[in-house]
């Protein structure tokens, strides 16, 4: 128990502060040499995902008119099955109309004939008009597919360009990383959640900054002559007032 306690005190020893401090500083400037490659990425990764989402869009909508174009070919068909159908009926009455025995029933398979005759008619018509829906359909999925092939090229012009970069400074980029992984395992969780959420809701992706002449480094506003002493002394975690970000003495990096 008794070591336990010391080794609580010691937390908040100045040392143990100062520790923390410097290891803060050190992942904050680690994480604005991150920041300052993917800078270098600029606009390009949120082009790459828009564009992306674009040709997801498109192709959504593809599929949409082709599942129109395929309820269309199926209505045709229809029609043609009915008009099948009715020249086959046709083909049976006209034989039955050579054995009739009498008018009326020359009359009756005539009337027959008629009706079917015109339901080939009405069949045809609508085949007519789904045919020039076929039509403007397929010159809407021309249009889409065309839509596709220059944004998918768009994408892939893009996606190299930014290959490029990432390659260019891949190797950095994983030195950083690691030792920013190592800095943050030297750091207690509830200073590294406050941590990220500077770096979350600050502009710049500064969390944590130095004190100079007098004033935040973040946001520049004047810091009193008693809460720079005390950040001068390593004191303890100190804020900012005015901007909440963590504030350094200025010799942080002078060992
Ligand atoms: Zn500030």
């Amino acid at each position: 128990m008794a070591t336990k306690k010391i080794k609580e005190e010691d937390q908040f020893s100045a040392t143990a502060i100062s520790k923390k401090l410097e290891g803060l500083f050190e992942l904050q400037s680690v994480d604005s040499q991150i920041d300052k490659l993917q800078i270098l990425r600029g606009e390009l990764p949120l082009e790459v995902t828009d564009l992306e989402s674009e040709i997801d869009k498109l192709n959504e909508h593809l599929k949409s008119q082709s599942d129109i174009d395929e309820q269309l070919n199926n209505s045709i068909s229809s029609q043609e099955q009915k008009i099948e159908e009715a020249n086959a009926l046709i083909e049976k009455y006209n034989k039955q109309q050579m054995k009739v025995r009498n008018n009326r029933e020359f009359d009756a398979i005539n009337k027959e004939l008629e009706f079917q005759g015109l339901e080939i008619e009405l069949s045809n018509k609508k085949i007519k008009g789904v045919g020039s829906e076929l039509e403007e359909n397929a010159e809407k999925i021309k249009l889409i597919k065309a839509k596709i092939r220059t944004k998918k090229k768009h994408l892939k012009n893009k996606k190299s360009e930014l290959d490029v970069i990432i390659k260019s400074t891949e190797k950095e980029e994983d030195k950083l990383t690691s030792k920013k992984k190592k800095l943050q395992k030297n750091i207690e969780d509830r200073l590294m959640s406050v941590y990220d959420n500077l770096r979350t809701v600050s502009k710049n992706g500064l969390a944590v900054v130095k004190v100079e002449r007098n004033a935040c480094g973040g946001c520049f506003s004047s810091i009193t002559s008693q809460h720079h002493l005390n950040i001068k002394l390593r004191k303890d975690i100190l804020f900012c007032e005015n901007c909440g970000r963590i504030l350094v003495p200025d010799d942080i990096d002078q060992k």
